[in-house]
C-alpha cells in the first residue's frame, strides 16, 4: 500500500494554497501582507478568514477549536471549544467568529507568571499569530497563539520571540540598505532544530516510578554494554524503532512538519530527527509540536519516548542543536559567504555582529539553556562545555586574522583582494567548517549551529537571544556607519570590523572543548564558565542584560524578574520531585527487596545448616554481612536526603533554595546513588521489582 506523500503533506495545514482557494481575492492578500510584511490585521479579514477556516477545518472533520498557546511551562496548553451554536430546537449551527479567532481569554491563574499575575486578575488574553499557520490535530483546529496579562504582560515563550524577530528585521534592514539593498523589505531568522530522544518500551517504563515521575532514572547500576562499542550511532534501524520513525514522520507530514533526517544516535535506545529548516516561530511551534507528537506515536507503538536531558547515567543524553541563521525576502542567506567581494563585505560585517553578540552575551546564551535538567550535560565531557565559545574554522579564522592585522589573505584559489583586507571567500563547505563537535557555537558553513541546548528545551529562549542580541549589536554598527559617505563606506566597514575582531575574538576557539587546558584558558580569557543553573540565571538581572531587554522591548523589567523567578523556582522543584522519587522508590522498591533477599537468603542458610551441621557456610555469611551492611548505609543516607528535603521545602529565599538543592541535595542523590547501584548488583533480578538498565535498554 503506497501512500501519496506529496497530497499527505501538510493535508492538516491551513496553508497558503488553501488560503488562496478559500479566501476571497482581497483578503487573501490583506493577509499574506499581515504575514510577510508584519502588517496590522483588519477586522472584517480576520472575520472572513475565520469563516473560511472553520469551513475547512469542519471538511477536514474537526469538530472542535484551540488556542494554543505556549506558557512559561516548556510545554504547550490548549483549551477546547466545540463549534456548535445552538440555533433552537434540537438544532445547532458550527460557528466560528473573527473575534473567537482573534482573541482567546483563557483563565491564566494556574500558569507561571513569576507574581506578574495576581490572583485577582486571572484573565490572561491568547492573541492569533498569523504567521505560524493553523492545522488540525485530534478532530481539533489548533490555532497557534501569543498568550499574556490582563495588562499586556508576557506570560509565553512566543510574544518575546515575535518580538525579537521583529527588532532582528528592523536591525538588519538599516544594514542591508546601507549597502545599497533597497530591495530587501524583510529580514527573518531561521531555525533547523535537530531533537535527540530515547524510545524505551512502555510496559518497563511503567515499572519505574523515576521515570514516571522525572522522566529519567535516579537508581540504576550501568548494563554491562554502553556505547563503547560506537555500534549504535547511525546503526540500522530495527524494525520497531524503523516502523515507529515512519508512523512518526506520517504524522509530521500531515500537519506540514518537514521531517527529513532520522538515525540511530550514540547512546543504545537513542535516535535522532531533524526537520527542514523554517522561519523561526515556525520552527519553534513545529518543534513543540514535534515532541508532543514524538510522545504520541510512541504510545502506539508499544513505547515510550524520553526526552529528558540525561534519562540514563553511564551513557549520552540528549540535546538539540539549534541551527540558525538570517535570511532576506529576496532569499539571500545573510551567513551565506558569497561569491563577489561586496557581498564578502556584508557577510563578514553580519558574521562579525553574530561573533560580537554572542562574546558580550555569552552569559544570556547560557541562562537561555539552563535547566535541571541540562546541567547533567553541559561540561561531562558529552555536551558542549558550559563555558560559550564559537569554533569558526581554520578558513574563516585566517579570514578574520588578515582583517585584523591588515594582512593580505592567501587562500591559494582566490587572490581577488578587497578593501576589507581579505580576497574572496572561498565557499564554505560543511566539510571544512563542522569539524568540531565539542564547540558549543560552530559556524557550519551558512549558518550558526547553537549545541548547548537541552532535548525538552523549548528552543524559543535562545533564539530570543540571538537575535536580540544580533540585533543590538547590528544598531551598534548602523549608528557607526550611517553617515559615512557611500564611496568610503567599505574602508569604514574594515575600520569596525578590525575594532571588533579584535575586541572580541577571545569568543573564538577552534579546539577540543572537553579538556582542562581549556577551561583555564578560557578563564584567563575572562570568558566566564556557569556552571549550573542557580550559579547562571542570577545573571538575567545584570544591568546590561536588562538594559539590552528593555531597549529592543523584549522584555519589560518586570517581565525579567518574573522569569527569573520562573526559571528559579522551575530548578528547585523539578529537582524536589527527583529527591522524593528516589526517597519513594527506595524506601518502597530497593530496601524491601534487599531485605526479602536476604531473608530467603538467610533461611537457606538455616535449612542448609540443619541437613549438614557441619558445613561453614562461610560464603553465605559473608554475602549476608555485606547486604546488611549495605542496607545500613542506604537507610542512613535515604534517611538524610529526606531530612534535607524537608528543610530544602522550608527555605524561603529562591536563590538559596536552588543553591540548596544543587549543593546539598544532588550531592545527597549521588551518595545515595552509589550505595544503591551497588546494591542492585548484588541482588538477583527476580527480586527487583522494576527492570533494570539492561533490560531498559537493550530489549526492543
Ligand atoms: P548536520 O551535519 O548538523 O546534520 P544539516 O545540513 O543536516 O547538518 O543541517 C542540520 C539542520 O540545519 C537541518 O535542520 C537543516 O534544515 C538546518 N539548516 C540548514 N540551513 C539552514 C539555515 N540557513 N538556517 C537554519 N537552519 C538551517
Ligand atoms: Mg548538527
Amino acid at each position: 500500500m503506497t501512500k501519496n506523500i506529496p497530497e499527505l503533506y501538510g493535508s492538516m495545514v491551513f496553508s497558503d494554497k488553501v488560503m488562496k482557494n478559500k479566501l476571497p481575492k482581497d483578503v487573501y492578500k490583506s493577509l499574506r501582507r499581515t504575514i510577510q510584511q508584519g502588517t496590522h490585521l483588519d477586522k472584517d479579514v480576520a472575520n472572513a478568514v475565520a469563516v473560511a477556516m472553520k469551513e475547512w477545518a469542519v471538511e477536514n472533520g474537526a469538530t472542535h477549536f484551540t488556542h494554543w498557546f505556549q506558557p512559561m511551562t516548556g510545554i504547550t496548553a490548549e483549551k477546547h471549544d466545540s463549534f456548535i451554536s445552538p440555533v433552537g430546537d434540537c438544532e445547532i449551527n458550527m460557528d466560528f467568529s473573527g473575534k473567537e479567532l482573534i482573541k482567546g481569554e483563557p483563565d491564566a491563574s494556574s500558569f507561571p507568571s513569576g507574581g506578574l499575575r495576581a490572583t485577582f486578575e486571572a484573565r490572561g488574553y491568547t492573541a492569533w499569530d498569523p504567521t505560524s499557520p493553523a492545522f488540525i490535530k485530534d478532530n481539533t483546529l489548533y490555532i497557534p497563539t501569543a498568550f499574556c496579562s490582563y495588562s499586556g504582560e508576557a506570560l509565553d515563550k512566543k510574544t518575546p520571540l515575535l518580538r525579537s524577530m521583529e527588532v532582528l528585521n528592523e536591525e538588519a534592514l538599516k544594514i542591508l540598505h546601507l549597502f545599497g539593498n533597497e530591495e530587501v523589505s524583510r529580514v527573518i531568522t531561521t531555525v533547523g532544530p535537530e531533537q535527540e530522544y530515547f524510545l524505551v518500551s512502555k510496559e518497563l517504563f511503567e515499572k519505574r516510578r523515576d521515570l514516571l515521575f522525572c522522566g529519567r532514572t535516579l537508581i540504576g547500576a550501568p548494563a554491562p554494554k554502553g556505547q563503547e562499542m560506537e555500534d549504535h550511532y547511525f546503526g540500522v534501524l530495527k524494525p520497531q524503532i524503523a516502523e515507529y520513525m515512519h508512523d512518526l514522520d506520517e504524522e509530521l507530514w500531515k500537519v506540514g512538519i518537514p521531517a527529513k533526517t532520522e538515525h540511530n544516535e550514540v547512546a543504545p535506545a537513542q535516535h535522532e530527527l531533524a526537520p527542514v529548516f523554517d522561519t523561526t516561530n515556525v520552527a519553534v511551534d513545529h518543534n513543540q509540536l514535534t515532541m508532543e507528537i514524538m510522545k504520541k506515536v510512541a504510545d502506539r507503538h508499544g513505547l515510550v519516548c524520553l526526552l529528558h536531558e540525561k534519562p540514563f547515567e553511564g551513557i549520552n543524553g540528549s540535546g538539540k542543536h539549534n541551527n540558525w541563521s538570517m535570511t532576506t525576502n529576496t532569499g539571500v542567506n545573510l551567513l551565506n559567504p558569497g561569491k563577489t567581494p561586496a557581498e564578502n563585505t556584508q557577510f563578514l560585517l553580519f558574521l562579525t555582529a553574530v561573533i560580537q553578540a554572542v562574546d558580550e552575551y555569552a552569559d544570556l546564551m547560557r541562562i537561555s539553556v539552563a535547566t535541571a535538567g541540562n546541567d547533567h550535560r553541559l561540561g561531562a565531557n558529552e555536551a558542549p562545555p558550559a563555558i560559550v565559545s564559537i569554533f569558526l574554522g581554520e578558513e574563516l579564522t585566517k579570514v578574520l586574522e588578515s582583517i585584523e592585522n591588515d594582512t593580505y589573505f592567501d587562500n591559494s584559489n582566490h587572490h581577488i583582494l578587497m578593501e576589507t583586507g581579505a580576497s574572496v571567500l572561498p565557499h564554505f563547505t560543511k566539510d571544512n567548517t563542522d569539524r568540531n563537535r565539542t564547540s558549543p557555537f560552530a559556524f557550519t558553513g551558512n549558518k550558526f549551529e547553537f549545541r548547548m541546548l537541552g532535548s525538552s528545551l523549548s528552543v524559543s529562549g535562545p533564539n530570543i537571544i540571538l537575535n536580540t542580541a544580533v540585533a543590538e549589536v547590528l544598531s551598534q554598527y548602523y549608528e557607526k556607519l550611517k553617515h559615512v559617505p557611500a564611496n568610503e563606506l567599505e574602508s569604514a566597514v574594515h575600520a569596525l570590523l578590525q575594532e571588533a575582531i579584535s575586541k572580541h575574538k577571545r569568543i573564538l576557539f577552534d579546539g577540543n572543548g572537553y579538556t582542562d587546558e581549556w577551561v583555564e584558558e578560557a578563564r584567563q580569557r575572562g570568558l566566564a564558565n556557569l556552571r549550573s543553573t542557580p550559579e547562571a540565571l542570577p545573571h538575567i538581572l545584570d544591568k546590561k542584560n536588562v538594559d539590552l531587554f528593555t531597549k529592543h522591548k523584549i522584555f519589560t523589567e518586570g517581565e525579567i524578574h518574573a522569569r527569573y523567578d520562573i526559571l528559579m523556582e522551575t530548578y528547585s522543584k523539578s529537582i524536589h520531585i527527583e529527591a522524593k522519587t528516589m526517597t519513594d522508590m527506595i524506601t518502597k522498591d530497593l530496601l524491601p527487596a534487599l531485605l526479602s533477599y536476604m531473608k530467603d537468603l538467610s533461611k537457606t542458610a538455616l535449612q542448609m545448616n540443619e541437613l549438614c551441621p557441619d558445613l561453614a557456610l562461610a560464603s553465605q555469611k559473608e554475602q549476608l554481612k555485606k547486604l546488611s551492611g549495605l542496607y545500613d548505609e542506604l537507610f542512613s543516607l535515604n534517611s538524610r536526603l529526606a531530612a534535607d528535603t524537608v528543610t530544602a521545602e522550608n527555605m524561603k529565599d529562591a536563590l538559596s533554595c536552588a543553591n540548596y538543592y544543587h549543593e546539598t541535595i544532588l550531592a545527597d542523590m549521588e551518595d545515595l546513588r552509589r550505595v544503591a547501584d551497588e546494591a542492585e548488583c548484588r541482588i538477583p533480578n527476580t527480586y527487583l521489582p522494576y527492570p533494570t538498565y539492561d533490560q531498559l535498554l537493550f530489549t526492543l
